[in-house]
């Protein structure tokens, strides 16, 4: 069972269309890096929550969605003593923003090719997750 639900993206930043992307990546105040994402409201859809947590999280307001990407992932955290099982709904977005104003939920951001993403995210199902983006954009462009 699940008891919480987040929906965000994988938000890329391209000059041209044709370049190595840029994937925008978040410092959360408890230390991890992750995507932008939270908790889905009641009566929200889910891209329509995503488009508001990166808007309140970000700043950014002109992420496009691509069609045919929406990825899972599940974890377990402690939330004190109460064991939490969560679910967090990923889609991939270009933007053509580049300047983040953050919200008090994060401490930093960053810009990050492919390589140095994956080494900045903390956890591997993001990692996975970004991973499997970067196919799907690769398969689109090629
Ligand atoms: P949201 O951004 O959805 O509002 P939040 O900021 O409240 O969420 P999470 O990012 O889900 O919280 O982090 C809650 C806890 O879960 C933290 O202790 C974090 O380290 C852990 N956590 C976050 N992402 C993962 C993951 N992909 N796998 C395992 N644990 C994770």
């Amino acid at each position: 069972m699940v008891d919480e639900r987040s929906a965000g993206a994988v938000v890329f930043f391209s000059e041209t269309g044709h370049d190595d992307p840029e994937y925008l990546l978040l410092h959360y105040t408890a230390g991890h890096w992750d995507f932008p994402k939270g908790n889905i409201e009641a009566g929200e859809g889910e891209e329509q929550a995503a488009t508001r947590e990166i808007r309140e999280e970000t700043g950014i307001t002109d992420v496009k969605f691509i069609d045919g990407f929406r990825m899972k992932i599940n974890y377990r955290y402690r939330h004190g003593r109460r064991p939490v099982q969560k679910e967090v709904v990923l889609f991939l977005g270009g933007t053509k923003t580049k300047q983040v104003v953050l919200s008090h939920e994060h401490i930093g951001f960053a810009w990050k090719k492919y390589e140095s993403a994956m080494e900045q995210l903390t956890y591997q199902n993001a990692k996975n997750l970004l991973t499997a983006a970067r196919q799907h954009l690769r398969r689109l462009t090629s």
